[in-house]
């Protein structure tokens, strides 16, 4: 993937949802201009990218959190732990400040790991979701690509106003939370209802679904300039 002429790509860790306990838990590794970024990682992540021996665990460059449910954050800790004792590196962590109180509580001492508001990166930003806790979704950009990823979160209006603002004539890709329980209205996940009552035709045959138990995404799904 180096030397690439492709400054903007998505590949797939996983695309299940909490209780899909046989697929890999949400999670995707975006290369930004050649940043390597992890988002989220949930309970089953680090097994796979152990077992994988993935080179990432050590060539990663910052993880990105969206929120602070198990299937988001639940090896976490043993990423921050294995790269500091074993591959020698701290890691950096980015994500909405609101979440950054309650993440500090689940994390080990900040000597192993430290935050960066996503301010800190040209080409990255949240977006506020609506979920049953804060919930940020992430924005990545170049000059000419786009991806947003949308972490928990049911449709809003504000989701596809921001998205939609700065994705503006680029090319974009678009991955988003889509739940086939019913019930999930209530627990803030977006819903087939749900997403024709809130975005917009155009919008939400653009999106790309994710976070659950039919999702058939894999490998390298984006390469944008
Ligand atoms: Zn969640």
């Amino acid at each position: 993937m180096q030397n690439s002429r492709f400054n903007l790509k998505v590949e797939v860790i996983g695309t299940g949802g909490a209780f899909n306990t046989d697929k890999t838990n949400s999670s995707f590794l975006v290369h930004l201009k050649g940043t390597k970024i992890l988002v989220d990682c949930g309970y089953n992540v680090f097994p796979y990218l152990k077992q994988k021996k993935h080179s990432l665990l050590d060539e990663l460059d910052i993880v990105a959190i969206t929120h602070l449910d198990d299937d988001h954050i639940g090896s976490l800790r043993s990423l921050i732990f294995y790269r500091w004792f074993i591959v020698g590196k701290k890691t950096t962590i980015t994500a909405n400040k609101k979440i950054l109180k309650d993440l500090k509580t689940f994390l080990p001492k900040e000597s192993i790991w430290n935050y960066k508001n996503p301010s800190n990166y040209k080409g990255i930003k949240t977006v506020r979701g609506e979920h049953h806790i804060d919930s940020f979704g992430f924005m990545f950009w170049t000059k000419k690509s786009f991806v947003y990823i949308s972490g928990d979160t049911k449709a809003t209006k504000h989701i596809e106003k921001t998205v939609t603002k700065k994705a503006k004539t680029k090319d974009a890709f678009l991955l988003h939370d889509y739940s086939y329980y019913s019930g999930s209205e209530q627990i803030s996940h977006m819903t087939e209802s749900n997403m024709k009552q809130c975005y917009t035709k155009g919008f939400y045959e653009e999106l790309n679904f994710y976070h659950n138990e039919k999702s058939s995404l894999s490998g390298c799904i984006f390469k944008g300039v």
